[in-house]
């Protein structure tokens, strides 16, 4: 045997960048937690139905092609079956994305800051995370992201609109910059908010991929359709970046509980759009609240706001712990707070508000 066996077994040197994940401190059990961007309702009319009886086959393996869910995406979004794409979560397919383009040597761009996943992902793949920082008014810096292309960028995010900053690109901004990416470049269009969008001048991604075969839309069942837990999300692409994905998805990625549940969430449709107008309603009325105390609060378009507190976002968060709700601090830069139920959206006001003076 050799000496270096107590060394114990070699890994990648690139992980040693990749921050290891870190639960957030469980909410006490009376605490309201306004730090994930989940949907605080209780599931849709008819999808724990559908997951219980799914739940009553989990000794099988669920159906690999994801057909019935795969056939009801297609009908909706009017694309081929084949340019469907699901996985374990918009995460689980971005990583798929990821490793489908990139590989030691390559860059991937996105703005920054942007969703925390983007740069662990690309440091799996063993790629090089290329972040361009956000303007000052907390929008994508589309030109500068454009400036970053290299001969080694394989893939660029666009999250729209962003988390944590809510802000969303809008159509003609977004044109311009796609139609001045090269083809060769994948650029992946994230709308996990998608449905909490209200600024008609931010374009679907759908219609932007149609005649665009380097754009692919991530969307996700985890936001305003509750299913978080599940984890469960899809893209929508062209051949031969969704055949891509299908290649690189991890076998049976997507539980029958989570296929039938979002069958029967896509058929709740109407209960849905109830509900996320509510959000909508709650987001609208915390922005205005936060500006009469004196806040500057971007326009977010998703399930969340965002305050900008440089130094003193993490004493602000401890604050809102001890008021019994939890946020989530990117300390340094700023706190997102999800819109929850009411009652905890409330302490949040009245934290901020206390907060406010103290600035
Ligand atoms: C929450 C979120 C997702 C969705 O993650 P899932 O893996 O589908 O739960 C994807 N992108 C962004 C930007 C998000 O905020």
């Amino acid at each position: 045997m050799s000496g270096t066996a107590a060394q114990g077994p070699r890994l990648r040197p690139s992980l040693d960048g990749i921050p290891t994940y870190r639960p957030g401190k469980p909410a006490g059990a009376d605490a309201f937690k306004l730090s994930s961007n989940e949907n605080p309702y209780e599931p849709l009319p008819g999808v724990l139905e559908a997951a219980v009886v799914a739940a009553g086959s989990f000794n099988r393996y669920p159906d690999m092609a994801v057909g019935e869910l795969t056939a009801e995406l297609a009908r909706r979004f009017d694309v081929p079956a084949e340019h469907i794409a699901t996985g374990p979560g918009s995460v689980g397919v971005a990583q798929s994305l990821v490793s489908s383009t990139a590989g030691p040597g390559d860059e991937v761009i996105f703005a920054w800051r942007s969703f925390e996943a983007y740069p662990i992902i690309t440091q799996v793949a063993g790629a090089t995370p290329v972040p361009v920082p956000l303007t000052a008014g907390e929008e994508h810096d589309l030109d500068a992201m454009l400036a970053a292309i290299t001969p080694r960028t394989r893939l660029i995010f666009v999250c729209n609109p962003n988390n944590p900053t809510g802000v969303a690109i809008r159509r003609d901004e977004l044109v311009r910059f796609l139609d001045a990416v090269p083809g060769d470049i994948l650029v992946v269009v994230d709308e996990a908010y998608r449905e909490f969008l209200r600024d008609e001048q931010v374009p679907d991604g759908v219609e932007l991929y149609r005649d665009r075969p380097n754009v692919c839309v991530l969307r996700t069942f985890s936001k305003a359709y509750g299913l978080a837990g599940l984890r469960i999300g899809f893209a929508i692409a062209h051949e031969p970046v969704a055949t891509a994905l299908r290649k690189t998805a991890v076998p049976f990625g997507v539980s029958q509980l989570a296929q039938d549940a979002a069958v029967a969430s896509l058929r709740a449709e109407d209960a849905l759009m109830v509900r996320v107008e509510a959000l909508v309603v709650e987001r609208a009325r915390l922005r205005e609240a936060l500006l009469a105390q004196g806040w500057t609060v971007v326009d977010s378009q998703a399930n969340f706001v965002w305050l900008r507190l440089g130094e003193r976002t993490t004493e602000f968060a401890e604050a809102c712990t001890a008021a019994g709700v939890i946020v989530r601090p990117f300390p340094g830069e700023g706190v997102r707070v999800s819109i929850g139920e009411v009652a905890g959206n409330d302490i949040f006001l009245a934290t901020a508000e206390a907060f406010r003076k103290t600035l």
